[in-house]
């Protein structure tokens, strides 16, 4: 059986460190009373690009705790489609790829598969 206590140890990293990035996100926000028309119109654009950041953080953090479960049950390091083991150049890559390259480039041919990730490859 392979060793993957050197990727857990990075999926529990990036695992922490996402889970903060979204506390740290949901703390309350300031006043808006005390701010112009202008500034309110400014700050409404940040919010916005920040939202699309924390969906990005919140869809790699179910990655990681998917790997992390998967990691668990020993199903790790095998493709979800084939069934075939991944190869650990790829895994340390991408800690938490569920397909083969294989898979993953055929995947990428067929944008309708819902497993598509563009992340994959
Ligand atoms: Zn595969």
């Amino acid at each position: 059986m392979t060793d993957y206590s050197a990727i857990k140890t990075t999926l529990l990293d990036k695992q922490k460190e996402l889970s903060d990035r979204l506390q740290a996100d949901q703390a309350p926000e300031e006043p808006k009373d005390e701010l112009g028309l202008d500034e309110s119109a400014q700050r409404w654009e940040a919010s916005e690009i920040k939202n699309g950041l924390d969906d990005e953080a919140a869809q790699e953090l179910n990655q990681v705790n998917e790997a992390l479960a998967r990691l668990d049950a020993d199903e790790y390091g095998y493709c979800k489609s084939c069934g075939n083991q991944i190869g650990s150049a790829r895994l340390e890559a991408m800690p938490f790829a569920t397909l083969c390259i294989d898979c993953a480039e055929s995947a990428e041919d067929n944008a309708d598969l819902e497993a598509f990730d563009p992340n994959e490859y």
